[in-house]
């Protein structure tokens, strides 16, 4: 009796460190620091042995975790805000200290709760900004990785109370998330305002807030065409969004935190989507890789 019991322990503890569990169960005290890129590779793993496609789950406990210590070990570069708390959730916006003279740039992700490689991507951001004094002279960066923790503890694109927040940055519409990071960034001018999701499509692509003079396809070169929506086979009509080139999208869904940075006078304002068909660490290289190309092309063009 106590054999089988034994073994079936031994069988369900690794489905509950894997995430089917409840979100924090790696947030246990005696669990080493469980930083999120981490558990995005074991995800992975998982993903692959039983076939899903899956963005990793990502323990927002462990994130805030690694925020607080970041901002702890170099107070010089970092100064962390909590915006709001959700359910205790802090929303944290990090920001960098940058050359002076530098472009000030926002990164934000996890407004969709379950497009969590966009928020592994965005600590991957701080992380790399912290250790890489070039990129902090090309830009004054300003991070808010997780925007939606409750629905990021639920798997769910959803708020806890089933709310879209990507569709409540306007009036009328507002809820805690959305005001709390629009509150914050409210007045402040951007040279580039970035917001990272994920989608069922077969590619990358950037969708464009407003006009902007060739810049998105000056940011798309950094990645070969074939990897970016419709660049195997180009049709102008993506469903909810509309193609000029491969990778580069419009759209016209109201009350989206990019349509809040073009109200904000962001010079450069984007969605930038990654495609939920891809392996994590494919979507986590190539979000890196146009995120790092629109920082340089920001910073080195009018
Ligand atoms: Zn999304």
């Amino acid at each position: 009796m106590s054999s089988l019991r034994a073994l079936i322990a031994a069988l369900l503890l690794p489905l509950l460190l894997l995430g089917g569990g409840t979100p924090d169960a790696l947030a246990a005290p005696h669990a080493r620091a469980l930083t999120p890129w981490r558990y995005a590779r074991r995800a992975e793993r998982r993903r692959h042995r039983f076939g899903k496609k899956r963005d990793p789950r990502v323990n927002v406990a462990a994130v805030n975790r690694r925020l607080e210590r970041l901002a702890a070990k170099h107070p010089d570069l970092i100064k962390l805000t909590a915006l709001t708390h959700i359910d205790g959730d802090p929303i944290y916006r990090v920001d960098i200290s940058g050359d002076k003279q530098a472009k000030r740039m926002l990164v934000t992700a996890g407004v969709h709760g379950n497009e969590t490689t966009g928020v592994v991507t965005a600590m991957d951001l701080i992380e790399r900004a912290v250790r890489d004094g070039g990129l902090r002279g090309r830009a004054q960066l300003t991070v808010i990785p997780l925007i939606n923790p409750s629905g990021v503890r639920l798997g769910q694109r959803y708020s806890r109370n089933r709310k879209d927040v990507n569709r409540t940055f306007r009036p009328g519409q507002w809820m805690a998330e959305s005001k709390a990071v629009a509150a914050s960034i409210a007045g402040e001018r951007y040279a580039l305002a970035i917001d990272l999701h994920g989608a069922a499509k077969k590619g990358f692509f950037l969708i464009r807030g407003k006009e902007d003079r060739g810049m998105s396809s000056r940011i798309l070169s950094a990645m070969s065409t074939g990897l970016l929506l419709g660049g195997r086979r180009f049709s102008a009509d993506q469903g909810e969004y509309r193609l000029d080139a491969p990778g580069a999208a419009t759209s016209n869904n109201p009350g989206t935190l990019k349509g809040f940075f073009v109200e904000q006078n962001a010079d450069y304002a984007y969605t930038l989507e990654y495609s939920r068909h891809l392996g994590v660490s494919q979507q986590r290289r190539g979000l890196m890789r146009l995120l790092r190309s629109a920082i340089d092309n920001v910073a080195a063009h009018r």
